[in-house]
């Protein structure tokens, strides 16, 4: 095959969601609710759809969207932020890109966090970047301190930081937030922040970022996600958030990645953040649905793995009596038990990656996660 595929590998969920297709499986892989977002959004976009200018919004995102943005961290976050701090971009993921193409240059190391969403390695390579892998260790997912530590040389210029974390559903604690953000002042390191979980937290305080802690303002890139806070995944539309100087650099990269965003969607959007009881249902009905899989899962016989936040619940395989490598299992469970999972090795890159770990989705209608319990438990 092209050499070229080696850099850009199709990405796990569009190979476990094809597979899911094609088998006419219940697809709990690819992370993503079945029910409709809240329906005064979906009326708040066909109205702007209606009576709103359907032609390029500001590059840097529609003002009353940036505003919107900004109001929702001072009021939820206790950031303090203005329309300057925010761009927004066509969903998160180019929010990471644009960050990434705007600050790191040929050669500056990046340290990554594994497991990792598979969009960050491959993003730092194109930029001529090093991605440097750190691994967390299961079951707790603790932050490796003092292997970062050991990790920074004088090349390194980036951390990448998800928190919650995708795939396991876990949080850095606040000591953990306060010593990264010691590194990253003491190491003089730019942040990029992946925190589009922020609100998708059930057993936990609510979130802080890590651009509120001490010195981390003016060095943080701080990405969001509405199709995470709305149950949108569709709609692709994210943003960054940074000091207004490293915003502007970030808007540059932007331009030419996708200029702007449908400005139906970001109408829509500056009317769902301000409402706070809209967000917070989502909230208690993914917390609901994660009761169910979760539940189903152990009783019977799974053990699931200690998650607090995201869509996600991880299973141990070989703590459920299971033998087969994590790709085995998603491979064959998809394929002869009907259910699409994601193997947890796809979202690890070195030879240290946990091989029997595999991510379910549990946003999600209670019959639907109950079934695929049953064949999963038929299959095992
Ligand atoms: N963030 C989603 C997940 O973890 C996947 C996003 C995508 O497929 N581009 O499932």
């Amino acid at each position: 095959c092209h050499p070229l595929y080696a850099a850009m590998p199709t990405t796990v969920f569009e190979h476990m969601s094809g597979l899911a297709r094609e088998a006419g499986a219940i697809n709990l892989g690819q992370g993503f609710p079945d029910d409709p977002p809240p329906a005064a959004l979906a009326e708040a976009a066909a109205r702007a759809l209606r009576e709103r200018s359907q032609q390029y919004p500001p590059m840097a995102g529609l003002p009353e969207l940036r505003d919107a943005i900004a109001a929702f961290y001072r009021r939820r976050q206790g950031l303090d932020l203005t329309r300057e701090h925010v761009i927004v971009t066509s969903g998160a993921t180019e929010a990471v890109a644009a960050a990434i193409l705007a600050t790191i240059q040929p050669g500056d190391e990046v340290l990554v966090l594994a497991p990792a969403y598979d969009a960050y390695a491959p993003l730092v390579r194109r930029a001529g970047g090093v991605p440097v892998f750190v691994p967390l260790a299961p079951p707790a997912w603790a932050l490796p301190l003092a292997a970062l530590r050991a990790a920074i040389t004088p090349r390194t210029r980036a951390l990448i930081f998800n928190d919650p974390l995708n795939p396991t559903g876990t949080v850095a604690s606040p000591a953990e937030c306060a010593a990264l953000a010691n590194l990253c002042v003491e190491a003089d390191l730019l942040a990029i922040c992946d925190e589009v979980w922020e609100m998708v937290r059930f057993d936990a305080p609510a979130h802080r970022s890590l651009m509120a802690e001490p010195g981390m303002a003016d060095r943080t890139i701080k990405i969001g996600s509405a199709g995470k806070i709305f149950g949108a995944t569709g709609w692709k539309v994210g943003w960054i958030v940074a000091d207004p100087a490293l915003a502007t650099v970030v808007g540059r990269a932007h331009q030419f990645l996708t200029f702007t965003t449908p400005p139906m969607l970001q109408w829509a959007l500056a009317e769902g953040l301000a409402d706070d009881a809209m967000m917070d249902r989502q909230v208690r009905a993914w917390a609901a649905s994660r009761a169910v899989l979760n539940e189903g899962l152990a009783q019977a016989g799974f053990a699931v793995l200690p998650n607090v936040a995201t869509w996600f619940s991880c299973v141990d395989l070989a703590r459920s009596g299971i033998e087969l490598d994590d790709m085995t299992f998603a491979e064959r469970a998809v394929r002869e038990a009907g259910v699409a999972t994601i193997p947890l090795s796809a979202l690890w890159e070195g030879p240290d990656a946990p091989r029997q770990i595999v991510r379910l989705c549990h946003c999600k209608p209670a019959a639907m996660l109950e079934e695929a319990v049953r064949r999963l438990a038929d299959f095992h």
